[in-house]
């Protein structure tokens, strides 16, 4: 077997680590499309196991092997021959693409299970806001908590507590204190920034324009990412909203009020601003020095 990796630190182990990573992926994935089925239904995500929607043939386990099953079988079921929805490979797969890139971007590091646990959260969310415009309380609320829990064990990337705290006292304080302050504030000012636009909007338009799973999606996503980059992913899905949606509403002919998933657009954004977010931030910070 040869693996490609970078040139000039081809051994082994480091290859098998990005394909752990992805196979995790799958298989993660594969659960992830479990909570995205069951979790707007009110359904328990650990039993029954798997069964076909159609005819209730349950799913032997090599009939539930990731991407690999659905090839294998056409999209069908083997039973009754019914269409299986091409979003389950395509959550696995997106998932194990996912894992493997927080893996090359951070390492053997808490950072990449932190980060690999905000993608996989994304996925559901994203995913269940396409299928029925809905982002669930349990997701949003499971992730506030994991963000939360996260900034105890990684390091602030955000830095506007330090800010604060150099401000306010003569010694900093503890290093787990600014981070967990930084994913406290990051939850109050996602979702305060998406609750004001919200409220804005039902002022003037007088009816919803977005619902309130935006605003506590963005807690959770501010709980992971901080202040900076939570503003940055709602500027990020605010203008793949705008760009999509235009271009959705030109095609499709539906009318105007035609509703998006916003969710949709601020999960990509949301994992754009992890992968992309620190450079963007390092160029906008240079802008702003160079004045
Ligand atoms: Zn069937």
């Amino acid at each position: 077997m040869t693996i490609v990796v970078r040139a000039g630190c081809l051994w082994q182990s480091q290859g098998v680590i990005p394909i752990g990573a992805f196979i995790f992926g799958l298989m993660i994935g594969s659960f992830l499309n479990v909570c995205i089925l069951r979790i707007p239904a009110d359904q328990s995500i650990v039993r029954p196991s798997s069964s076909c929607p159609k005819c209730g043939n349950a799913i032997a386990p090599y009939d539930n092997i990731p991407v690999l099953s659905w090839v294998f079988l056409g999209g069908k079921c083997r039973n009754c021959k019914t269409g299986i929805s091409a979003m389950y490979p395509a959550v696995e797969l997106l998932t194990a693409l996912l894992f493997l890139a927080c893996y090359l971007a951070f390492g053997p590091t808490v950072e990449t299970l932190k980060w690999a646990v905000f993608a996989a959260l994304i996925v559901v969310l994203t995913v269940t806001d396409i299928r029925e415009r809905i982002l669930p309380d349990k997701v949003n609320f499971f992730g506030l908590g994991a963000g939360l829990l996260f900034s105890l064990f990684s390091k602030s990337l955000d830095g506007t507590a330090l800010w604060i705290a150099n401000r306010w006292f003569d010694f900093p304080p503890p290093q787990i204190a600014l981070s967990f302050a930084d994913a406290a504030l990051g939850a109050l000012a996602g979702s305060g920034l998406l609750w004001f636009v919200a409220e804005g909007y039902f002022r003037i338009r007088g009816r919803e324009g977005m619902g309130l799973g935006d605003v506590k999606m963005m807690a959770a996503v501010g709980a992971f990412l901080g202040i900076k980059r939570a503003l940055m992913t709602v500027f990020a899905g605010s203008l793949l909203g705008s760009v999509i949606g235009i271009f959705l509403i030109a095609i499709s002919k539906k009318d105007r009020d035609y509703e998006l998933p916003f969710g949709t657009f601020l999960g990509a954004g949301a994992l754009l601003v992890v992968f992309f977010g620190s450079p963007a931030l390092h160029w906008y910070e240079s802008l702003l020095a160079v004045k």
